[in-house]
């Protein structure tokens, strides 16, 4: 494929409609200030903000506790699985009006079992929503249940026993929340005994932390893939192994100058880390905080960085497959429709 004859006006209509997967999406983060007030009417509960705009206008955050600290309130109103479910199917219709074909959506049991909400409630509510939109929308979505890092490693050892009845609808572990002084460490025991139950592992880090803890998420988590990711290019060593190993980093372009990771877009080294070999995908984070979906994600980035063309779109849009945690010929299958996709690009 000749990608370079593809004219740079053509790139947003390109970026929009391709199939892509998502890998890096906290569902509590797509909870739209409408929904948070709406299930807040359906629940009787009284929100700390006396309007919508009131909320939206509270999502000026500095860094990442400013911002954690609205989200866990966001959350509280979660309260049946009928809630979780909406919470999920508003994303899902979400993402496939952006072409995403595949979902691996991170959940954060511990901020609902700690305000009384069973697991059951949780992961039915989700699960039912995955199913449907297998059914009704085409979109294949899984679970991957994260641990919230600045809790205890003996708090993340009570969800995963809680988790364990359900298996069955959860792919995969991760680890999210305030990163800073929480290092993977804190959590080498817990991961061992994911990997024993052969569950996927994930990890945020380098994203507020250094890149040691990337090595650390690698070496002593077994992380297969790093969330965020992007304080690597400060140790060269740590690029040649990512390279070799082809490690995936999920990015997250909006969600990093929110939280002021980077000053800019235009300051975002997502083309920097493709440029070395790195396979970096775009994501979205928490998408109702942080300024846009999917491919407001892609759009915003191409924009601001002017070396990203057809090529990379090609480039992040296959990341994303080969990022995934589904079978070789699912994967292959997803591949061969985005080349066929590019083909028909410059026919
Ligand atoms: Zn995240």
């Amino acid at each position: 494929m000749n990608l370079a004859s593809i004219p740079r006006h053509a790139l947003p209509e390109l970026l929009c409609r391709m199939p892509k997967a998502e890998l890096h999406i906290h569902i509590e983060g797509s909870l739209e200030p409408e929904l948070i007030f709406s299930l807040a009417e359906r629940n009787r509960l009284q929100l700390p903000y006396p309007t919508i705009e009131a909320l939206r206008a509270a999502y000026a955050f500095t860094d990442l506790q400013s911002f954690l600290d609205i989200y866990y309130a966001g959350a509280s109103v979660l309260q049946t699985e009928e809630d979780f479910f909406d919470m999920a199917w508003a994303y899902l219709l979400r993402a496939k009006a952006d072409n995403v074909v595949h979902a691996e959506i991170f959940f954060d049991p511990q901020t609902h079992t700690a305000r009384g909400i069973p697991f059951v409630t949780i992961i039915n509510g989700l699960d039912r929503a995955i199913q449907q939109a297998r059914k009704e929308l085409g979109i294949s979505a899984a679970l991957i249940l994260c641990f919230l890092r600045h809790l205890t490693e003996d708090d993340a050892f009570t969800v995963l026993e809680e988790a364990l009845p359900f298996r069955d609808k959860f792919i995969g572990i991760g680890l999210d929340s305030g990163e800073k002084g929480n290092p993977p460490e804190k959590f080498s025991k817990v991961f061992a005994r994911c990997r024993e139950l052969e569950l996927r592992l994930v990890a945020h880090a380098g994203e507020e932390g250094t890149a040691e803890y990337i090595w650390h998420a690698l070496d002593l988590l077994q992380a297969e893939r790093i969330d965020h990711g992007v304080h690597c290019l400060d140790d060269p060593q740590l690029v040649t192994r990512l390279v070799q190993q082809q490690i995936p980093l999920t990015v997250c372009p909006l969600s990093n100058v929110k939280l002021c990771v980077f000053p800019t877009l235009a300051a975002h080294n997502i083309a920097r880390l493709l440029a070395c070999g790195i396979r970096a995908t775009i994501n979205s984070d928490d998408p109702a905080y942080f300024g846009g979906y999917l491919n407001q994600n892609y759009l915003e980035t191409f924009v601001a960085l002017p070396e990203l063309g057809a090529a990379e779109a090609y480039r992040l849009a296959r990341n994303s497959f080969e990022a995934s945690f589904v079978d070789v010929e699912v994967k292959a299958g997803w591949i061969s429709q985005l080349d066929a996709f590019f083909q028909q690009q410059h026919a």
